[in-house]
């Protein structure tokens, strides 16, 4: 049996992990780091929390005999990508890096780029009053010092102070729907969206509807690429790289 960790938290992991988990000469085991108290499962083998570093990677991969290792965690996710360069090259296991591609503006969008949630912190006041800020509960602490902007931000789970003095929290899981966008920027007089630049069609949506509207978006940028071995961009892709069709 070939045995493929799959390093997850995204979509794309999800639906390899299925993938591979029908393949009778592959055992997959799914890493999840431990962030989100009920996660979405992957179907086969899940294993859940840090490994320690790249070394403690390492010495997993080492020990449970893995032949392959997948990166499909969130391009934002640079440390762990950046640990899984390190800790594939250390034991000689092959990595493929499933990521998606970054999203393009296209004719109506308004879109403002900042370098970091800081950077889009700073952005907000000059573009709208009430901001659906869709970048995570663990960078909400960037948005602190925000005034003259009510911000409806939306998360998994709860989030942790500190918190921003005019905020509503919306507790919702993607994937999302155009229409439900339409009426989560309906019912909260939404005027503004602040978005990392994740990619992939789960969370798409909230962008068409504010072309739809006509409203600004700011768009975090990526942090500098860190995809070792070969990259791929979709599941089709990463199971030709395996071999398996
Ligand atoms: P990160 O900053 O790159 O990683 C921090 C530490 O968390 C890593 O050093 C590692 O601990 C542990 N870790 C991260 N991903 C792991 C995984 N899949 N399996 C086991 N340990 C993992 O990661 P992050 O940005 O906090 O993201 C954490 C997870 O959430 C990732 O799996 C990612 O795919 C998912 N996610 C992230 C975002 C985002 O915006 N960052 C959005 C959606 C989903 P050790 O060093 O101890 O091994």
């Amino acid at each position: 049996m070939r045995h493929i960790l799959i390093l997850g938290g995204t979509t794309e992991a999800r639906q390899l992990a299925a993938a591979l988990a029908a393949e009778p000469s592959v055992r997959v085991t799914s890493s999840l780091a431990g962030r989100v108290a009920e996660p979405r499962l992957p179907v086969g083998q899940v294993r859940v929390g840090g490994f320690g570093g790249a070394a403690g990677l390492a010495d997993w991969l080492r020990e449970q005999q893995v032949h392959t290792l997948i990166d499909a965690t969130h391009p934002f996710a640079q440390v762990i990508s950046r640990n899984a360069a390190e800790a594939a090259a250390a034991v000689h296991v092959p990595l493929l890096t499933l990521r998606r591609p970054s999203w393009v503006p296209v004719e109506g969008d308004r879109w403002h780029f900042a370098d970091s949630l800081a950077g889009a912190a700073e952005l907000l006041p000059g573009l709208g009053t009430r901001a659906l800020l869709t970048t995570g509960r663990l960078g909400l602490a960037e948005f602190v010092g925000v005034t003259g902007v009510h911000l409806v931000a939306r998360s998994v789970e709860r989030p942790d102070p500190p918190l921003p003095p005019r905020l509503t929290v919306l507790l919702e899981r993607g994937p999302f729907t155009r229409d439900g966008e339409r009426a989560v920027f309906r019912e909260h007089r939404i005027d503004l969206l602040v978005t990392k630049d994740s990619g992939g069609a789960a969370t798409a949506p909230k962008l068409a509807v504010a072309r739809e509207l006509g409203l600004p978006v700011v768009v975090v940028r990526r942090p500098a690429a860190c995809a070792g071995g070969t990259v791929v961009t979709d599941v089709p892709q990463a199971l030709g790289e395996l071999g398996l069709h």
